[in-house]
């Protein structure tokens, strides 16, 4: 069997990679520092624990298992951190992926899956992101995503590295088996920190920012469902071992809500109030961040299923209820 090398396989979005590579018939091998992510969650494959800035050990886990391919998942991955410890993000995210990716090269490993994102494009009001848009991010985090986004053109360019980046919009939902799920602490994100409002294990949400240049004040994200995420993951894979040509896909759903809304749908959902606060903008926040993703849905034959806000909602409640991690 093939084995596919997954930085961060111990975290949200990783881990549930690891479960479709391993439904699709490949051995996924986590490769994660446990610094956010969980031992708990390494289910379906190998683990090795390992930091991307250890050149050393990178090789080794590269020599043991000859992957196929490598996926990139392992990153810090908060907006309003990134503008406080922009060093954090360079470090971490841009050293670190150019330390994976030549220890890549240097392995003759050269099919390379990168989780970027839609906060590289930054701030560009009622325009529908697509993969063409220009990238100016607002935030460390998006700029230290792009970097890397650079560093694989240069690579491919000098070694032929063969890459697919996808761009990641708004990331919501959970395995609806329960055998994984979103858990971190601390805890960043709109909608795990919604359903913990709405259980009472932490104070009210609150709404960063109610006087954005929105309908209702609130900002706009792009919601998609993890699991057809990481389909579209198992397919970028197929692309590069078909031999085509390094590309950029968007995954989002084209289907822009607020914060209200989301609010909103999650009352539906567990029929519960959603105690929240008006607060503040955050630093960093993009007003509307909304995917053009056509382009994955005709090229790579995407078909998201799942990513409907109510469906996000109702998978990410359920394991919310009883899922959780232990380091
Ligand atoms: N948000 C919020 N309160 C919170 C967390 C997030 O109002 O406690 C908003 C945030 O301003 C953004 C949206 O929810 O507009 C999604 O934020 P999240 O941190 O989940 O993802 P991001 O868009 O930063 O990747």
């Amino acid at each position: 069997m093939q084995h596919v090398l997954v930085t961060g396989g111990a975290g949200y979005i990783g881990s549930h990679a690891c479960k479709a590579l391993a439904a699709a018939g490949f051995v996924p091998v986590t490769f994660d520092n446990l610094v956010t992510g969980w031992q708990d969650a390494v289910k379906f494959g190998p683990f090795e624990q390992g930091d991307l800035l250890d050149r050393a050990r990178l090789d080794d886990v590269f020599a043991q298992y000859q992957p196929v391919a490598v996926m990139h998942f392992a990153a810090l991955s908060q907006v309003g951190e990134s503008m406080a410890e922009p060093g954090l993000y360079w470090r971490n995210n841009v050293q670190g992926s150019l330390t994976l990716i030549e220890a890549a090269v240097a392995a003759g490993c050269m099919q390379f899956v990168f989780s970027s994102t839609c906060a590289t494009y930054g701030d560009q009001d009622n325009v529908v992101l697509d993969e063409t848009s220009e990238q100016h991010p607002i935030n460390a985090y998006g700029a230290s995503k792009r970097a890397i986004e650079d560093i694989l053109r240069d690579f491919e360019a000098a070694h032929g590295l063969r890459h697919v980046i996808f761009r990641y919009f708004n990331v919501a939902g959970a395995d609806p088996e329960g055998e994984v799920g979103e858990f971190h602490q601390p805890e960043t994100h709109l909608v795990p920190l919604m359903l913990d409002a709405i259980e009472g294990k932490r104070d009210a949400l609150t709404i960063y920012g109610t006087d954005y240049d929105t309908p209702d004040g609130t900002c706009i994200r792009d919601y998609v469902h993890v699991c057809d995420l990481v389909d579209a993951h198992v397919l970028g894979l197929k692309w590069l071992a078909d031999g085509k040509a390094s590309r950029v896909f968007n995954l989002g759903t084209g289907s822009g809500f607020s914060v209200r809304e989301v609010l909103d749908h999650s009352r539906e959902v567990t029929n519960k109030p959603v105690p929240h606060v008006e607060g503040s903008r955050r630093a960093g926040d993009c007003t509307k961040l909304v995917s053009g993703s056509q382009r994955a849905v005709d090229e790579l034959g995407w078909q998201p299923h799942r990513s409907t806000l109510r469906q996000m909602i109702t998978d990410a409640w359920r394991w919310h209820q009883n899922g959780h991690y232990d380091r």
